[in-house]
């Protein structure tokens, strides 16, 4: 039996952050994840950035090396209320501005206020965007089925520590399984429960079994999976992609190192 179960050096499960709008209580929430190996995705709004709740154009590179920086409209636009010359100018703006900072292509994306349609998706599309986070949330750990629609597992405000807990005792059952947050580091001053996300990042860190990624990351990671060549009757397999994929066969991890060719022995 083959499956595509293994992240990044045999780990079973994939936990990522996602924290939208860059103001500057995100300082005290990359320090957190910093100190305990947590690891997520900034989406940044470029054009609001002179604000001075905002983070400054001038430490955001340094702030969040480590961790991804993604988009989230150049104003904050809500994509789906307006004309697809205006979605366009939005997403592409902020991927110029952004870039231009980080020196890396910015290809993901979060929903401006959650909203987006057909129209939105198309767009997305269109400007290179990979993968787009929405702010409905699952609950469980299951792979998400549609990067343009992905839904995490929970606001930070959602059973943060009770879904942890489960996600850290989830049996394996053959298949991958991911934990998702998403947030506003703002909210944890306006609710006063910092407490909650250090307790949460505490309780997550330095696990064997937990691969902690960014969200682009994730996402190559899987579509590299996807990548995978394999021969008619399955025993052998190519890897064309610039990652190392790591699958099972039996249960036997299997590592098809970047640009390998590997023969799947039973
Ligand atoms: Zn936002």
């Amino acid at each position: 039996m083959l499956n595509f179960d293994r992240f990044p050096n045999n780990k079973r499960k994939a936990l990522t952050m996602s924290y939208d709008d860059g103001k500057t209580p995100d300082r005290r929430l990359v320090s957190i994840f910093n100190k305990y190996g947590i690891r997520g995705t900034f989406h940044i709004n470029y054009g609001l950035l002179p604000r001075p709740e905002r983070i400054n154009a001038e430490e955001l590179k340094e702030l969040y090396s480590g961790h991804e920086v993604s988009a989230h409209g150049v104003t904050h636009q809500s994509l789906s209320i307006t004309p697809k010359e205006n979605m366009i100018y939005e997403i592409m703006e902020d991927r110029k501005g952004l870039e231009r900072l980080v020196g890396y292509p910015v290809r993901g994306m979060s929903y401006p206020n959650g909203l987006y349609d057909d129209r939105v998706i198309d767009a997305l599309k269109v400007c290179g965007i990979e993968y787009c986070r929405a702010v409905e949330t699952t609950h469980d750990f299951r792979m998400p089925d549609d990067f343009l629609k992905w839904k995490g597992t929970c606001h930070h405000n959602q059973n943060l520590l009770e879904l942890g807990r489960a996600f850290l005792e989830q049996p394996y059952k053959n298949r991958p399984h991911i934990m998702y947050v998403w947030g506003h580091s703002y909210e944890f001053d306006r609710d006063n429960n910092w407490d909650l996300i250090e307790d949460f990042c505490k309780m997550m860190s330095g696990k064997d079994d937990i691969w902690y990624c960014t969200n682009i990351e994730f996402v190559d990671y899987v579509n590299a999976w996807k990548s995978l060549r394999f021969s008619a009757d399955c025993s052998l397999v190519y890897n064309p992609t610039a990652t190392d994929v790591w699958i099972s066969k039996n249960e036997k991890p299997i590592v098809i190192a970047s640009g390998s060719t590997v023969k799947l022995s039973d």
